[in-house]
Formats: structure tokens, C-alpha cells, sequence
């Protein structure tokens, strides 16, 4: 069965053009709908949780700097109609899981880097998003940096 509705996950970085082509070469093969996430973390995780102070201003900015730069990403890939890039806010394995299962896609396509020592400790999104998925998903290696 060919894919029917494909699900990029987008960190929005320099990476996500590999990613994003590999999609884009299966939606045109299969004939599959594509959409984007990409999910804005709370500031306060960063930290570790508890944080004393108010971070709303901030977290306001950074998700107005995620619009942008998600808008700006839409406008490269003509394919991604702007109504199917969606920003979301909190974990990303619980959100990009979420609106998998809300517009019942049927395959997540993430960016994979290989890792060593602390980072791969800490474990990766490509890691996350495969634990307990709703559907299949599709890990694109990305190359190192030269
Ligand atoms: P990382 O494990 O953080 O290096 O990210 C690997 C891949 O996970 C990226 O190439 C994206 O496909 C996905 N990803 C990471 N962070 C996000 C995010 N905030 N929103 C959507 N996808 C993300």
C-alpha cells in the first residue's frame, strides 16, 4: 500500500532540506499528502523545570520566531500548502505523535544524526518519535558536518 498522508518533523535548521527532499521524492512516488510540524519547546524544559522567573515574554518571542522561520520554510517548498505546516508547542515526540494520529498519517519522516559519547546519553528526536509511534517511521541519515 502506498503511503497515503506523510508527516515531516521539522527542527527548522540547516538539516531539514534532506529531510524535506526525501519526503518530497515519496509523496511524488506514492502520490501521498505531505504535511510539517515543528514544535517549539518550553523555555522551562530547557532548564530542567523549575525556573524563578516568568518566561512567558520570552517563550511569546520564540514561537513568533518559529512562525516566521516555519512561514519562511513553507514559501521554499511549494509542494507544503501553508495550511498543512503546523507549529506546535511542548514535547516533541508527544506532539508530532498527536497530530500524527489526528490527521491520520501514515508515516513520520525525521532527520537522524549519528551520535557519540554524552549525546548519545541523551538520546535523539529520530530515537523518541520511534518509541511508540501511531504509524510507520522513516529516520533520514544526516550527514556530518565536513
Ligand atoms: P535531534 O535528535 O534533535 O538532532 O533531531 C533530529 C530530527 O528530529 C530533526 O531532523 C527533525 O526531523 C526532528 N526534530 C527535532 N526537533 C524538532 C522540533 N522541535 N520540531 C519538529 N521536529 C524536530
Amino acid at each position: 500500500m502506498p503511503y497515503q498522508h506523510i508527516l515531516v518533523a521539522a527542527d527548522l535548521t540547516e538539516e531539514c532540506d534532506p529531510v524535506m527532499h526525501r519526503a518530497l521524492k515519496l509523496a511524488a512516488s506514492s502520490g501521498a499528502k505531505l504535511s510539517v510540524i515543528h514544535v517549539v519547546e518550553p523555555m522551562a524544559m530547557a532548564f530542567g523545570g523549575d525556573v524563578p522567573m516568568d518566561l512567558s515574554m520570552l517563550q511569546q518571542q520564540q514561537f513568533d520566531q518559529a512562525r516566521e522561520r516555519l512561514d519562511s520554510f513553507s514559501a521554499k517548498y511549494a509542494e507544503v500548502i501553508r495550511e498543512q505546516c503546523h507549529l506546535s508547542y511542548g514535547q516533541p515526540r508527544q506532539e508530532i505523535h498527536r497530530l500524527a494520529s489526528e490527521q491520520e498519517c501514515d508515516l513520520i519522516v525525521v532527520g537522524s544524526r549519528g551520535r557519540h559519547g554524552l549525546a548519545l546519553l541523551l538520546g535523539s528526536t529520530a530515537n523518541d518519535v520511534l518509541h511508540s509511534a501511531p504509524c510507520d517511521v522513516l529516520a533520514v541519515r544526516l550527514k556530518k558536518p565536513a
